[in-house]
This record gives structure tokens, C-alpha cells and sequence, in this order.
């Protein structure tokens, strides 16, 4: 068993992370596959949006409160149906309200912060127990599971996420501006990427996979196709819809 830097164990299990810049579908691509192969799935971006929602609601400030909210808080994540995933701080469902653009610039100034950091990390470690994980994110390869069995680096250009959050954000109704979204992406972007603290960046052994030209169902299928195959050379055997081990 090979025993995670941070002294927890990975156990018995398979570990996949899939980390990349906002915009790039990690969400959509994780939850089908999550749900194609009955994996847990723990979107970790939603972790730093549920602080950032707290942050701001009760206009915490400074480090040493952000952090004491931090082990605090009570958040899970929950499977509600087949893809469907949501968040929770305690029995209040926050899924929708995460989504908000300004929930998502609180996440990433709080995320910036290393003991903010610190402090989320052995949730994300126990994440799933003894079962087959797949978490995404920004630092999951690099830094919450460095030995995980299978990286990802899921991109696509700025114009196409922007675009993509555009279509998005019309097709529940709302209005959409490209450029405004496009100068809040690459704000948070440069936010994510320039941190001296785990620095959104490919790992050295992630495979990179650019969506840019892909639809979501060949984005899916790809990953899909990776995971599986990471699945059977670790010698569980892998259907569609379920993974059993041999
Ligand atoms: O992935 P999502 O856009 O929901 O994440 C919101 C913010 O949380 C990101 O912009 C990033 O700053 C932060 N985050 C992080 N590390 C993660 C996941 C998210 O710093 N693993």
C-alpha cells in the first residue's frame, strides 16, 4: 500500500485526479464518468466556494477566521441520483448557490491563502473512504493526492470556456455578457495560476487533454477511455456502469 506524503494512505482503491482552469468542463466530464462507473466524486472547488459563501455571509476576514470556519464548517458533498451531485453545509443544499461568479472570486482570493489551504486538505484526503475516487480541481495531482493512479490536465482555450460559461448561463435564462465573463476568467486564471501555494499547473505525470475542439460527449468518452484503462491495469475489472474488483 503506498502510504500518501501527508500520512494518509491511499489504500486499496484508485485515485484519479482531474485538475484544470475554470471553464474547462472538469465538472461535467467527472460527474458522467463518476456515475458511468460508480466512482465517488468530490469536486474540490466546491469546498473553497462553500468557505467563500461563508466568508461572505459572515464577513470573515482575516486568515485565523477563515481557517477556524474552515474545519468547522459543515460541508459534504452527496451522489443525490445518477450524475447529480450537491453540495451541503449541514442540511441547507448550497449546489446553485456555489455557481455564483461571486462566490467563485471569493474562492479563489480565500484559496490563495496556505493555511486555508491546509486546513481543507484531510477532507479531501478521506474523500471516499475505501471506494474509487476521482476528485477535481486545481492542485489535486500536484498536491492533495501526488501519487494518485491517474492525472489529468482538462483545458481549453479562454475564449472557448467563456463562450461555453456564455451558453451556460443563457441556457438557464440569465443574461450573459462574453466580454465581461472573459476578463473575470482570466482575472481568475492569473489568480489561480500566479499563487505562490499550490499554483494551478499540470503535474509533471498528468496526461493533458484539450478540449477546446471536443464536444462534451467526446470529452467524456476520452476520459472515460483513460480511466478504464488505468481500471484494468490495476486489475479491477471495468463495465460500463459498474467496476467490480477481480
Ligand atoms: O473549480 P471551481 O471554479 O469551482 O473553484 C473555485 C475556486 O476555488 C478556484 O478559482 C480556485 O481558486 C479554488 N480552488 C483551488 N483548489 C482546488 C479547487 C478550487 O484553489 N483544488
Amino acid at each position: 500500500m503506498k502510504q500518501h506524503p501527508g500520512g494518509v494512505a491511499k489504500g486499496e482503491r484508485i485515485v484519479i485526479a482531474v485538475d484544470g482552469p475554470a471553464g474547462a468542463g472538469k465538472g461535467a466530464v467527472c460527474r458522467a464518468v463518476a456515475s458511468r462507473l460508480q466512482l465517488a466524486y468530490l469536486e474540490t472547488g466546491a469546498i473553497y466556494r462553500a468557505l467563500g459563501l461563508l466568508a461572505l455571509r459572515e464577513e470573515l476576514q482575516d486568515a485565523d477566521a477563515l481557517v477556524a470556519r474552515a474545519t468547522t464548517m459543515p460541508f459534504t458533498y452527496r451522489a443525490l441520483g445518477a450524475g447529480v451531485f450537491g453540495a451541503f453545509l449541514a442540511e441547507e443544499e448550497v449546489t446553485t448557490a456555489l455557481r455564483a461568479e461571486e462566490i467563485g472570486q471569493s474562492a479563489s482570493r480565500i484559496a490563495a491563502i496556505p493555511a486555508v489551504r491546509q486546513a481543507l486538505l484531510a477532507f479531501q484526503r478521506r474523500y471516499g473512504g475505501s471506494q474509487h475516487v476521482i476528485l477535481d480541481g486545481r492542485d489535486v495531482g500536484t498536491i492533495v493526492w501526488p501519487d494518485a493512479d491517474l492525472k489529468i490536465f482538462l483545458t481549453a482555450s479562454l475564449e472557448e470556456r467563456a463562450e461555453r460559461r456564455v451558453r451556460e448561463l443563457q441556457g438557464a435564462g440569465k443574461n450573459a455578457n462574453f466580454t465581461e465573463i472573459y476578463a473575470a476568467m482570466a482575472e481568475r486564471d492569473q489568480r489561480d495560476a500566479g499563487r505562490t501555494t499550490a499554483p494551478l499547473k499540470p503535474a509533471e505525470d498528468a496526461l493533458l487533454v484539450d478540449t477546446t475542439h471536443l464536444t462534451l460527449a467526446e470529452s467524456i468518452a476520452h476520459v472515460l477511455q483513460l480511466i478504464k484503462n488505468t481500471l484494468n491495469q490495476a486489475g479491477f475489472t471495468c463495465r460500463e456502469s459498474f467496476v467490480e474488483s477481480q
